[in-house]
């Protein structure tokens, strides 16, 4: 039942003209319908995608005005009558997947992303750039106790997109995975799981710090693709018999490498595509991909039971996501260095100040 303590304004982030730039207001505080929890967000990651949502430059429409974000963490302060598995006070996550119909077939099959109900949290309704925001109680991502709601921000997207990614390319316990742009935010993000998992990483990305990077959180091989003259070559002479990887992960978000991956992975092996650069298109060789049994596919985020391990694996001390701690009124600050493309890791964003 809703707190005595809760205002009804609170400070938000929002998009008033598609194109931006989000504008630092007070607006009425929600309340929770009979299915949904309100959660005072303490923190939130900030995502490309929430520049995506800003600049209208995807080819999905965005509630307006907006918004914005989908790696809140914080504490339920209300629930709507029907919720029976949160309560007040308990630690929850806000993440990409507000809510689903839960009765269609994607849903009976726990691929509620794929749902055509589904609402995302900083698109199509209100999302965590605020603080307090909606969720729908059966998505609520139940963080657990011990976790600092500051640090475990960025795994309610970063962290559940890469293992489930992981997940989804079938990589076995001492298998190799190799990793397309290692060194970025989800990139260290999937070394780590990947390390958590049982796989050997080799880590592709470009130049000598990020590099030193990926080495330094797990990754066995690190493979230049600026100082390679033959990528394909290095990647498979990088494993012990030659073969190439049993697992691709692409998160670049450039078309080339997607081409590549298809040649080097080990043959029966599987490509599975994360990254979404604009406009971009697969291209293999229908030959090669036949008599090498090669799996191309995509992946997206996590349902609710990755989202539960995905946390689990946070929970257990086994990720550690690099961040800087901004104030949610300098938010627009992040967006600009994101779009020059200035950032190491994720920033997270403090509701408070
Ligand atoms: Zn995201
Ligand atoms: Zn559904």
């Amino acid at each position: 039942m809703a707190d005595d303590k809760i205002p009804t304004e609170q400070w938000a982030q929002v998009v008033e003209e598609t194109g931006g730039p989000v504008v630092y207001k007070k607006i009425p505080v929600q309340k929770p319908g009979p299915d949904e929890v309100l959660v005072n967000v303490k923190y939130s990651g900030v995502c490309h995608t929430d520049l995506h949502a800003m600049m209208g430059d995807w080819p999905l429409a965005t509630k307006k005005p907006l918004v914005g974000g989908h790696e809140g963490a914080g504490v339920v302060v209300a629930c709507g009558s029907m919720v029976n598995n949160l309560k007040v006070g308990d630690y929850a996550g806000i993440k990409w997947l507000n809510g689903s119909c839960l009765n269609c077939p994607y849903c009976e099959n726990a691929d509620e992303p794929l749902c055509q109900g589904a609402l995302l949290s900083g698109y199509t309704v209100d999302g965590t750039f605020q603080q307090y925001a909606i969720a729908k109680a059966a998505h609520v991502a139940h963080i657990p106790r011990n976790c600092d709601l500051e640090a475990v921000a960025p795994i309610l997207c970063a962290g559940i997109t890469v293992y489930k990614g992981l997940k989804e390319s079938g990589a076995r316990p001492g298998q190799m995975v190799a990793i397309v742009g290692a060194g970025g935010g989800l990139g260290s993000c999937a070394v780590q799981y990947a390390k958590a998992m049982g796989l050997h990483v080799i880590a592709i990305d470009g130049g000598d710090e990020k590099g030193e990077l990926c080495k330094r959180i797990g990754a066995a091989v690190y493979v230049d693709f600026l100082k390679s003259k033959d990528l394909v070559a290095d990647v498979k002479s990088n494993t012990p018999d030659g073969l190439g990887p049993h697992a691709v992960l692409l998160l670049a978000v450039q078309e080339k490498p997607f081409q590549q991956a298809s040649e080097y992975v080990r043959s029966r092996g599987s490509v599975v595509c994360i990254g979404l650069p604009a406009g971009a298109y697969l291209r293999a060789p229908v030959f090669d991909t036949v008599v090498r049994m090669i799996s191309i596919k995509g992946s997206y985020v996590g349902n609710r039971v990755d989202t539960a391990e995905a946390l689990d694996f946070y929970a257990r001390g086994l990720i550690k996501v690099p961040y800087k701690s901004i104030g949610l009124s300098k938010l627009q600050d992040v967006y600009t260095l994101m779009r020059e493309n200035k950032i190491v890791g994720r920033y997270v964003v403090d509701t408070s100040k």
